[in-house]
């Protein structure tokens, strides 16, 4: 890890800490609330030793963040990254108590990581690297406790491997102690789409209350990985015109939208959107434009979808962001310095704590099936995962109806009031002082 990203790391939590006393003021939310959530819980740090292919030993530094627990087991997922570092870890496991508090489930916020570029390794290398990372976090994690998912650059295969070392040191089948699991190792039906088909509902409830016909409505997605594909393909399937994706190595735009299905095979065979040519009949028509991330940011679409890494939209950029409604499907994805000017300029900006949420959600199921031993089928993932954004969406847009507050504002005080209630059920300053005189 370079010496910058310790340092964003830190200015990474340090902006999420701000963002909840900030809010947590403006709002009036208990004191004692918001001075639980300037800290996390528990860390921990450890070096994982790996054995390389060629024979020799290299050393990565990993962390797992469990945040809070007032509501729950803590809940988040892994990711593998170069630029991971303890404060990010920890700003991801703070956003993780918001999200879970915001959608009703039963858990507390967690995150972890590991400082490394998962493309630089052989399949046998990650693999190694992620049963070291169970076997260094075996006491730390449990499906009472701490339970672990994907999340950037980690996948089904790797909660696969993460379930069996548990399992193996452990001596107990424990499924639930990470989600996002193969099928046939207990994970889920649909919890692969879940955090594009949640961001998808969100946003088209938005939509729909605005009056937007999807026809009309043109959407720009930076970020191709799994969330990112997910919504763009259901808002497309929905008819919304998705003019502009992007991945790490650059994007395409075209004003008459694109053919999300075709884009995602040509990057799979091509590995990067720049690579991205067009073989059908329909698609010869279509004439694209190469852009860079940069610039698709600053495209003039309704929506604008940040599907990447977090402090993409920050005060370099922010005056530029023309959109009129930004989706959050990645995590922090908006640097909390701009949340005032975005919204004074009228961007309506759908956080990520909601927005997102629908993979932690279908981890809660896939965790709930393996409690229970009986899976659910794909039908009834889908109807559920609606079941639970669109009330969560609802009560967060009352909120801003009747409090005049942003969708942030109000999602993180939807959030704070839980665990305050949470936190008062244990007992509150008032009460134990009127008790003991
Ligand atoms: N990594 C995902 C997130 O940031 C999912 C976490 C989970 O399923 O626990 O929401």
């Amino acid at each position: 890890m370079t010496e910058s990203s310790a340092g964003q790391g830190m200015r990474l939590f340090a902006d999420a800490v701000a963002r909840v006393e900030r809010i947590g003021e403006q709002a009036g939310v208990d004191g004692e609330v918001v001075d639980q959530l300037r800290r996390p819980r528990a860390t921990l740090t450890s070096s994982l030793e790996v054995r390389m292919d060629d024979g020799s030993t290299r050393y990565f530094t990993a962390h797992r963040c469990q945040y809070n627990s007032v509501l729950g087991p803590t809940k988040g997922g892994i990711r593998y990254h170069p630029e991971v570092s303890l404060g990010e870890v920890q700003a991801l496991a703070l956003w993780m108590t918001m999200k879970c508090a915001v959608v009703d489930l039963p858990f507390g916020g967690g995150k972890g990581g590991v400082e490394l570029d998962p493309k630089s390794l052989s399949h046998l290398e990650l693999e190694r690297l992620s049963r070291a990372y169970v076997r260094a976090n075996a006491d730390f994690i449990g499906p009472d406790t701490d339970i672990p998912a994907p999340d950037v650059y980690t996948n089904a295969r790797i909660m696969g491997w993460m379930a069996d070392e548990y399992e193996a040191i452990k001596r107990v089948r424990a499924p639930g102690v990470i989600t996002g699991k193969p099928l046939s190792m207990g994970g889920s039906e649909g919890r692969e789409e879940a955090t594009g088909r949640g961001a998808f509902i969100v946003i088209n409830e938005l939509a729909n209350l605005r009056g937007m016909d999807p026809r009309q409505t043109t959407v720009a997605v930076q970020g191709f990985g799994n969330a990112g594909y997910h919504v763009a393909l259901l808002l497309q399937g929905c008819g919304y015109r998705v003019v502009a994706v992007s991945d790490s190595k650059g994007g395409i735009f075209s004003g008459d939208g694109f053919d999300i299905e075709s884009i995602y095979r040509h990057k799979l065979a091509e590995k990067k959107l720049e690579g991205v040519y067009c073989d059908g009949a329909l698609c010869e028509l279509i004439d694209f434009e190469q852009i860079s991330n940069e610039e698709l940011l600053e495209l003039d679409v309704d929506i604008l979808v940040p599907a990447a890494l977090a402090g993409v939209i920050d005060t370099h950029n922010a005056a530029k962001v023309r959109a009129g409604i930004i989706a959050e499907v990645a995590n922090g994805p908006i640097s909390g310095e701009v949340d005032a000017e975005l919204h004074e300029r009228g961007v309506i900006v759908l956080p990520d704590v909601l927005t997102n949420a629908g993979g932690v959600t279908v981890s809660y199921f896939e965790w709930l099936q393996n409690r229970g031993g009986y899976p659910w089928s794909l039908e009834k993932v889908r109807a559920r995962l609606r079941d639970k954004m669109i009330p969560a969406f609802r009560s967060v847009h009352e909120l801003v109806e009747n409090e005049g507050m942003t969708y942030r504002a109000a999602a993180y005080v939807k959030a704070l009031r839980r665990i305050s209630e949470g936190i008062a059920a244990r007992g509150t300053r008032d009460y134990f002082s009127s008790t003991s005189e």
